[in-house]
């Protein structure tokens, strides 16, 4: 019991592994704003850091208990999420093959089209949960990272980790997973097969809306760990100490956070999903939700705080409730202990794949009375 390597999720997270300072006792660690450190005389670095781009003292523990969480052997603080995403494909080579999600978060879509292709990365994009379209667009020898995110932002498709993993790792490729939606409360993707677990920590980790960061978590110590974090020491993809301080103080209160928003999801989900004025709700905890079995596997102790709503009369339908909300705040973003409502297809722009009339909210942690009362509101008017 002693040793928190031991403890349940719960106490590493509340605990952040049970640090507490052998100088002074402090329990909160303290905030390393160095940029430089002091060599000996015969020029060593016996205490470890050397200089802020490297490795900030203040990163160890939100790294280790980011490791510990989501079972890996080794976790990495960005300056933001996509600086992680870019930071995995930048591991790759000129020539590589990638398969990755046509629908999901647009960023990694949109970087692997215009800067991975740049450098010289060909990606076929497929189908979101869509496993038999994923095996197929492999290329044994050639695809060398397959990329998945579970549910995938906006509609909440669903996609099998542990088949992702199989394709993959038959192919020669690592699987990487987008596992910012779920976190480690509720999906632990490595446990499934994934070598890379992807945070954008701007959301549920950070979790107050007031720190830009990103986390990988390698399955295993060795070469694509190394080449990751020389590219991050070489290019400077690297978090600020006060943002990796901030970070660390929301995981601590993670698990409450995200269970208490799973529940509040589902309360809403439950009222939405029955109104006259709503088509459709998505949902992974809702039973008829396609991918709902698969979700039940590998999420567990509940579906997450994100669902999606379209709305039986359109786009101006979706626009005009959002209009009318005033506990959901109208912002981008997600994971935050507010709840917030966006609607996708005009931030997301002519292209996007997401209906004109899906309203995407992120349940934060208020009252699910307040919640589902300031949905009966705005829906009354439509
Ligand atoms: N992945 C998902 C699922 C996201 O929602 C986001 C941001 O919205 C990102 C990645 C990118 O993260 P960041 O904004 O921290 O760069």
């Amino acid at each position: 019991m002693t040793d928190p390597k031991n403890w349940k999720p719960e106490t590493r997270a509340a605990q952040a592994l049970g640090w507490v300072d052998q100088e002074t006792g402090a329990i909160v660690p303290p905030l390393h704003t160095a940029t430089t450190y002091e060599r000996e005389a015969d020029l060593t670095y016996p205490r470890g850091p050397i200089y802020t781009r490297a490795d900030n003292p203040t990163y160890r523990q939100p790294e280790e208990l980011m490791a510990s969480l989501e079972g890996g052997a080794k976790a990495l603080l960005f300056s933001s999420g996509m600086a992680a995403v870019a930071s995995a494909f930048q591991a790759l080579n000129a020539g590589d093959h990638v398969v990755a999600p046509s629908a999901g978060y647009y960023g990694v879509r949109h970087w692997l089209s215009e800067h991975g292709a740049r450098s010289g990365l060909s990606t076929d994009f497929v189908e979101p949960g869509d496993i038999s379209a994923l095996r197929a667009a492999v290329i044994p020898g050639k695809t060398k990272a397959v990329w998945i995110e579970t549910p995938a932002n906006p509609v909440w498709t669903i996609t099998d980790i542990r088949a992702a993993a199989d394709i993959a790792h038959e192919a020669g490729a690592w699987l990487g997973v987008d596992n910012t939606v779920p976190t480690p409360v509720l999906t632990q993707p490595i446990e499934f097969g994934a070598d890379v677990v992807m945070h954008s920590a701007t959301k549920y980790l950070g979790g107050h809306g007031d720190v830009l960061a990103g986390v990988l978590v390698l399955r295993e110590q060795g070469e694509l760990a190394d080449r990751i974090e020389a590219i991050r020491h070489d290019a400077g993809a690297v978090l600020g100490p006060f943002e990796s301080w901030l970070l660390l103080r929301g995981m601590r209160t993670l698990f409450l956070r995200v269970n208490t928003a799973s529940i509040n999801a589902e309360r809403v989900a439950a009222f939405l999903k029955d109104h006259p004025a709503v088509e459709r709700v998505l949902y992974p905890g809702l039973p008829d939700f396609p991918g709902h079995d698969v979700a039940a596997r590998q999420m567990s102790g509940g579906f997450g705080g994100m669902l999606s709503v379209c709305l039986a009369g359109g786009q101006e339908a979706a626009v005009g409730a959002a209009a009318r909300l005033k506990v959901f705040k109208r912002a981008t973003s997600l994971g935050g202990v507010e709840s917030l409502v966006e609607h996708r297809a005009s931030i997301e722009g002519p292209d996007t794949p997401t209906p004109e009339n899906l309203l995407r909210l992120s349940v934060g942690i208020e009252s699910a009375d307040d919640l589902v009362a300031d949905w009966e509101q705005a829906l009354d008017g439509v």
